[in-house]
């Protein structure tokens, strides 16, 4: 398989045929996000993706999930996606389940109808950033788009049949926006209504303009207890209908697993007794991205 630079997935993913179609994220503007910094964006060859396709078919015969990295792939015409799904299902027509990051922006290129067309031909799958549903916090992480449109976007997937997993990233707003963060993104969360929400806790990544404004002073992280009560915050905040609220990944303090509504009161209990000290939380040595 033909690979540029390093390759992320989401967990779920790990035993997933990865095909690269593009690389890096067409925004890269994320204060945050470091992970395509070294990387332009660029859409791959086709005759380059059509021999991984070819690969695959010979050599991951067992494997029954396809995910299409790099940031966004859906930001290729849609022509050029439906000829790629087609090669997907003609060569690998075993595969369960197609899935991809996207991000707002490239969603916004896509109407429902053409959602639906991907999702008609195994799309099954988008993992996308809310990161947070404060505006203002977006508007100063340089995320793409406010509040109001990334939900559109999110709306959109569900709508069009495709399973949305939402990320959320808890500190964004800071010391100062903490709590206007937390609130907003469970309301934003609401509003979305995706079946996945999986929560990350902020660390900071080197090279990235967060890490040089948290240098300077100019941002402050979050302590483990408020963290908590942030998480608290926009978990009381989220309504799904129903939903998984994940706060597992390995940057959290306290690793979560809720399926709302039923568990929310039962996990806001739990967040509770670890702000009294009663619940052993990861240690800093623990946490990675
Ligand atoms: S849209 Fe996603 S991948 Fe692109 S810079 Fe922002 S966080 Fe990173």
């Amino acid at each position: 398989m033909h690979y540029e630079g390093n390759i992320i997935r989401p967990p779920s993913e790990a035993d997933s045929i990865l095909i690269q179609v593009t690389t890096g994220c067409s925004h890269n503007k994320c204060t945050f996000c470091g992970v395509y910094k070294d990387k332009p964006f660029g859409i791959k060859d086709e005759c380059i993706i059509r021999q991984d396709i070819r690969y695959a078919s010979i050599f991951y015969r067992h494997k029954h999930r396809v995910f299409l990295c790099d940031g966004d792939s859906l930001i290729l015409p849609q022509a050029k996606l439906i000829s790629l799904f087609k090669d997907i299902n003609e060569n690998l027509p075993w595969i369960s389940r197609i899935g991809t990051y996207a991000n707002a922006k490239s969603i916004a290129r896509k109407s429902v109808s053409e959602l639906k067309e991907l999702k008609e031909r195994g799309l099954r799958i988008i993992h996308m950033g809310l990161e947070s549903g404060d505006d203002e916090t977006l508007k100063r992480v340089k995320k793409w788009g406010d509040s109001t449109t990334i939900i559109e976007q999110g709306r959109k997937v569900t709508e069009a049949g495709i399973k949305l997993f939402v990320t959320v990233i808890s500190g964004l707003g800071g010391r100062d926006g903490s709590l206007i963060h937390a609130e907003k993104t469970g309301i934003a969360l609401t509003r979305m209504n995706p079946q996945y929400v999986g929560v990350l806790s902020l660390m900071p990544i080197e090279n990235t303009e967060l890490c040089a404004q948290i240098n300077k002073g100019e941002f402050d992280l979050l302590s483990p207890e408020e963290t908590l009560k942030e998480l608290r915050v926009m978990l009381q905040h989220t309504e799904l209908n129903p939903g998984y609220f994940y706060a597992n990944h390995a940057s959290n303090y306290l690793p979560l697993r809720a399926r709302l509504p039923r568990d929310k009161q039962k996990t806001l209990n739990l967040i509770d007794s670890a702000i009294k000290g009663e619940v052993n939380l990861t240690p800093e040595w623990l946490r990675g991205l």
